[in-house]
């Protein structure tokens, strides 16, 4: 069994009005808000910190009152004074969202992109004082170029340096604890930071870091301060692992991500005693499942929550099964206890000098993973909702029983090309290199022009100036190979925008390609001619994925079927799959002007398109649909 190098330690957080011992949690909301749970039914004791991203409701908070006027974040946030609250720029799993420049940096706001300057952020935490603050931070989600990831560190010191002034001069340094954004790079650009933080006012100021990247990257010179790890972590073992390696605050992302999916929790901290034969416990169980339909014992036994003592599995099971948001409250309530214990045990563990051990016989007996959800979630919430969950119809319309057969047959067709959709999927391409998938890029974007050899011929050509014999060979043969598959993906009808006229072809097509995105338009819609634009674009370029579009009237079955009110509707398939659904313009900033990157963006987030291209025609607008604003210092890694 692999030791793990442990840095683990017991420590504590002092806030406003409280100290929070830490190993400890905290609970990721939607400004303010506990999902499934309202202030009155939350035990603050477990849930003493939470976190709002400024983002879900930075252009609401920009028109209300409440930037003129003074601490009145308890009427902003579902919040009650004994909870603290910790503000960030962005949410805690955030879209992808890569620009910035020297004063701003760009989020995803209820209605669309928008730039968050270091001025109204900081203005609007001196409004709202949070008993903790991360300030602004330019973390992009793809990874960086050599030549960001200075300015990173440099903007995290400028705008960190801005907010303390103003928290200073404004006596809230007592109030509003600060943490240091580290951003996600290597240690020997984090070096700087140790000089900046020698200096009195970070010694003064600053109480934490909020760290975006690996932990053991940072300096150990920073080691004092109390670590928050804001990387999503979705098992148990990651948490502990996380806090071997120097976290001493989580986030709970987990929590919500199971009680959606009706998975209560049944781990506990320390570990139990094994008398296991070659078997492993479970970490949770799926309460959707039927074997729980009569088991009357409590969700978990031994646990002491307010559910548990009252409600059996059977109980949970139906309120889960008729939709009864109940039962969701009741899974919510039982897992942050459970969770809450979690860490409790884990600080006793780390005090009694045993988390190594415990740690080592937790990873022993527990499952590595959660078990998948058999059942459907709750609707998705929040601003940035995603369409993803695509429900099949539960009560049949009554207009089916009318339908001809044929049509019957499109429906049976339909549901068997799904079963055996494995037989069509393309087989999985080993790890590529990346410069070899920009050539390729190059090679498909010409080969509307040049035949075949004319190609290779260049390709060769290109290779000539390469000197190293061996490595030339290696990289023959790769570009080559994708030379290969850019002309496969041509054959079977990608890089280009198919119409199609029946639904039967949809169907078969969504089956025949790994990747497919349909779009549904209307001819006279003007939203849907924007749309075409865009995808046409980009099916010139992503040789990977197969685009078609079909008018929405040819496909009344589908649209039925997928709840199809609004166009364009864009779906994305991937191994046969529904993945997402983009209706309208919602998720692309609602924004009739939106760039082809900020559509791109979608996709990629849906891996419906492997990854961005560069070389996609843009007009004289900006990448993310700024024309007018974009200054020289604006760093994207798509320029
Ligand atoms: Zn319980």
């Amino acid at each position: 069994m692999a030791a793990y190098p442990s840095s683990a330690r017991i420590s504590s957080v002092s806030l406003k009005n409280k100290v929070l011992q830490t190993p400890c949690f905290i609970f990721p909301t939607s400004k303010g808000t506990i999902p499934h749970l309202t202030p009155d039914n939350i035990n603050h004791n477990e849930v003493p910190v939470v976190y709002f991203g400024l983002e879900d409701s930075l252009d609401l908070l920009e028109k209300s009152p409440i930037l003129n006027a003074d601490g009145e974040i308890d009427k902003w946030v579902a919040g009650t004074p004994s909870q603290s609250i910790l503000i960030a720029p962005r949410r805690s799993s955030p879209l992808p969202s890569v620009s910035a420049g020297p004063h701003h940096i760009q989020v995803l706001t209820s209605s669309g992109l928008r730039k968050l300057t270091n001025e109204v952020y900081v203005k609007a935490i001196t409004k709202l004082r949070p008993e903790i603050a991360i300030p602004l931070n330019d973390n992009p989600s793809n990874a960086p170029g050599v030549k960001r990831k200075p300015k990173m560190i440099e903007r995290s010191v400028t705008w960190t340096d801005e907010l303390l002034t103003v928290l200073q001069n404004k006596q809230l340094t007592e109030k509003v604890k600060v943490f240091f954004p580290i951003p996600n790079v290597e240690a020997p650009f984090l070096n700087p930071l140790i000089e900046r933080f020698r200096e009195n006012d970070y010694q003064q100021n600053i109480s934490g870091l909020a760290c975006y990247g690996n932990l053991q990257s940072i300096p150990s010179e920073l080691s004092i301060y109390p670590k928050l790890f804001l990387r999503p972590l979705l098992t148990p073992l990651a948490i502990l692992q996380s806090i071997h390696q120097g976290a001493d605050i989580v986030m709970a992302d987990l929590v919500n991500q199971a009680s959606d999916a009706g998975i209560v929790f049944t781990f506990s901290f320390p570990p139990p005693v094994e008398d296991l034969q070659n078997r492993k416990l479970e970490l949770a169980w799926d309460m959707w499942h039927n074997r729980f339909a009569t088991d009357l014992s409590s969700l978990q036994p031994g646990c002491n929550c307010n559910i548990c003592q009252s409600y059996s599995r059977a109980y949970v099971h139906h309120l889960l099964q008729t939709r009864e948001l109940v039962g969701w409250i009741m899974v919510q309530q039982h897992n942050i206890h459970v969770f809450h214990n979690f860490f409790c045990g884990i600080r006793d563990s780390i005090a009694a000098g045993s988390f190594l051990e415990d740690t080592e016989r937790f990873e022993r007996i527990y499952a590595p993973n959660f078990p998948r959800t058999t059942g459907l979630g709750p609707r998705k919430r929040g601003y940035q909702m995603d369409l993803t969950d695509v429900q099949p119809i539960e009560n049949k319309p009554n207009w089916v029983q009318l339908k001809t057969e044929t049509d019957d047959d499109k429906t049976s067709h339909m549901i068997q090309k799904k079963e055996n959709a494995q037989e069509f999927q393309e087989p999985e391409l080993p790890e590529r290199d990346t410069t070899v998938g920009n050539f390729a890029d190059t090679y498909a974007a010409q080969s509307e022009n040049k035949s075949g050899s004319e190609l290779e011929e260049d390709l060769l050509a290109e290779l000539d100036e390469i000197d190293d014999s061996a490595y030339r060979e290696n990289r023959m043969q790769s570009l080559k190979e994708e030379f290969e598959r850019v002309s496969a993906a041509k054959e079977k009808g990608h890089m280009q925008y198919l119409t199609v006229e029946s639904e039967r072809e949809v169907m078969d097509l969504t089956t025949s390609s790994k990747r497919v995105v349909i779009h549904f338009f209307h001819p006279d819609f003007r939203r849907c001619k924007i749309m075409d634009s865009h995808l046409e674009k980009i099916s010139k370029s992503h040789w990977e994925t197969k685009f078609i579009r079909i008018e929405a009237a040819n496909a009344p079955f589908l649209a039925l079927k997928l709840g199809l009110k609004v166009l364009p509707v864009v779906l994305c398939y991937v191994d046969a799959s529904l993945v997402s659904k983009l209706v309208g313009f919602a998720d692309l900033g609602n924004n009739d002007d939106f760039d082809t990157p900020v559509l791109e963006f979608w996709l990629l987030k849906w891996a419906a398109i492997e990854k961005i291209k560069e070389n996609i025609p843009q007009g004289k607008k900006s990448i993310m649909g700024f024309k007018d604003t974009k200054n020289e210092s604006e760093d994207s890694d798509l320029d």
